[in-house]
């Protein structure tokens, strides 16, 4: 192993496990193995949760403007050593190197959000009848969890840790098990950042963690990031115990091609989103559908796909199963009658022979009842459907149960309203391959994408880590 065995964190320290059971994080990159990571058990937990409640009264009590002075060292410690949080990130995750940069650039933009919070939380004051007025706070939770995907080790960590600790609350931070050690870097950081002990606790493990979590009695809200099936299991499990919950899932986003769209910045978006980390992007174009005719940039993003280089600028899948799984979904549409037109199939990449590799795949003549037109694949892969009017193509889009995100392509502006208007996505892009929104908006799909009121990033996040105190006074007249 290259790496000390995984321990868990709490109260600042790491600290061993009861876990009887670990599991090895191999790279994908190459197959090497990287650490053990412990299974640990619901006492593990138990101690994890102590550790916050401790820590919750003075955390809270501190006021919001120093809290986020802890986030604004932390930005600094992120900048300081993206290089290594990023070599550590592609490592664990198999993403690029360059991709991971990326990641870790934004996570300093979701730390730069936190950092700006006291300005959003100021409350409201008002009048409410003569001598009488009513004031609003933002009061913390308390200990809150938030269990993470193995798609994105560093930024999605950031997409919680930072606003919930800045608005006054402890975490129990549950890594992926696939990926559980830039989260630990992650809090080492905050450490050096001047967090105290006990504020952000890491409780590796798998389903026995993510279950002791949703029936823990002191958490008190949890947040989820990962599959659909999981999420809906988490949200289920986490409100039968009266908790908040906020359960984000899978996707299968459509991007919508019109004949009028340019077609290099059209091939160009489309070959990147499918593509960018692998395909292991809740944001990527998993499916997209071509309304009249449009064989000439079907042929542009061919030639976009055939770029794109395995081992080189696209990063391998996340292990064996990963690639087993989207090789199959392509072998199922080949044998349903879709045309491969580019096949990532039997990729290997010399010199990493033990790395999980899946080349970029473009799929044409999907119809919508093939499983790769209705399933997410997560992978490098590309399923093209064809639609003779904008409706066709809507009603495509709109009977998929998911609905993180959307886009068309297109140069007519009234078109492109008309479609915004009834795709069935929490995130809808106008010639935008990604449309993530960016801070201070926030981040969150429809449907089958998302579950539970509200988002856990951006503004949205304010109300899903805080209670709303309401302060009517009485008794402070007015003069005169
Ligand atoms: P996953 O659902 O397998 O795992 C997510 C977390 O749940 C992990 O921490 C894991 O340990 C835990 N878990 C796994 N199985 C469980 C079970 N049966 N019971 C309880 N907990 C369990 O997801 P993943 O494979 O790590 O991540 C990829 C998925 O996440 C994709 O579907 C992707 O679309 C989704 N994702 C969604 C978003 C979004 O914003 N909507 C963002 C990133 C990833």
């Amino acid at each position: 192993m290259k790496y000390p065995d995984i321990q868990n964190y709490i109260n600042g320290k790491w600290v061993s496990t009861s876990a009887t059971e670990t599991m090895d994080v191999i790279s994908p990159l190459d197959g090497n193995p990287l650490a053990r990571v412990p299974l640990s058990s619901s006492a593990d937990l138990d101690l994890a949760v102590q550790a916050a409640k401790e820590a919750f009264p003075a955390w809270s009590k501190t006021p919001i403007k120093e809290r986020v002075q802890v986030f604004f060292r932390y930005k600094y410690l992120l900048e300081k050593h993206l290089e290594e949080l990023a070599y550590l990130c592609s490592e664990e995750n198999g993403k690029t190197y360059s991709e991971s940069v990326a990641e870790i650039e934004k996570s300093i933009e979701l730390t730069e959000f936190a950092t700006s919070l006291p300005q959003l939380v100021t409350g409201e004051i008002l009048e409410v009848s003569r001598g009488v007025e009513c004031r609003t706070e933002h009061v913390a939770l308390g200990v809150v969890a938030s269990i993470v995907p193995f798609n994105f080790p560093s930024m999605v960590p950031n997409w919680t840790i930072p606003n919930a600790i800045a608005l006054g609350n402890c975490m129990i931070l549950k890594p992926s098990e696939k990926v559980p050690l830039s989260s630990g870097r992650l809090a080492e950081l905050l450490k050096e950042a001047g967090l105290p002990d006990g504020v952000l606790n890491i409780v590796n493990g798998d389903v026995e963690i993510v279950n002791a979590i949703c029936d823990h009695p002191d958490i008190q809200a949890v947040s989820f990031v990962g599959s659909t099936r999981v999420a809906k299991i988490v949200y289920q499990r986490a409100t039968s115990n009266l908790k908040r919950c906020v359960a984000l899932g899978g996707a299968k986003n459509h991007l919508l091609v019109l004949p009028d769209a340019i077609p290099t910045m059209t091939a160009q978006n489309v070959a990147a989103s499918m593509s960018g980390c692998a395909g292991q992007r809740c944001m990527a174009a998993s499916a997209m559908v071509g309304v009249g005719n449009v064989d000439h940039i079907i042929d542009k993003i061919c030639e976009e796909a055939r770029k794109i280089v395995p081992g080189d600028n696209l990063g391998a899948v996340i292990n064996k199963e990963s690639k087993e799984r989207i090789e199959r979904y392509i072998n199922e549409a080949e044998i349903a009658g879709a045309k491969i037109l580019v096949d990532g199939r039997n990729t290997r990449v010399s010199g990493k022979e033990g790395g999980t590799y899946v080349g970029p795949t473009v799929i044409d003549y999907v119809t919508p009842d093939m499983s790769v037109a209705k399933e997410e694949i997560f992978g490098p892969v590309i399923s093209i459907m064809r639609a003779k009017t904008v409706d066709e193509a809507l009603s495509i889009e709109n009977a998929n149960p998911y609905g993180n995100a959307a886009s068309v392509f297109t140069q007519n502006g009234a078109m492109a309203r008309y479609i915004i208007e009834r795709a069935s996505a929490g995130m809808i892009g106008v010639n935008v391959g990604v449309p993530v929104p960016r801070e201070p908006f926030s981040f969150g799909g429809w449907n089958e994408s998302k579950f539970g009121v509200g988002d856990i990033t951006g503004k949205s996040s304010i109300e899903f880590w805080t209670k709303l105190k309401k302060v009517p006074l009485s008794g402070i007249r007015k003069q005169g």
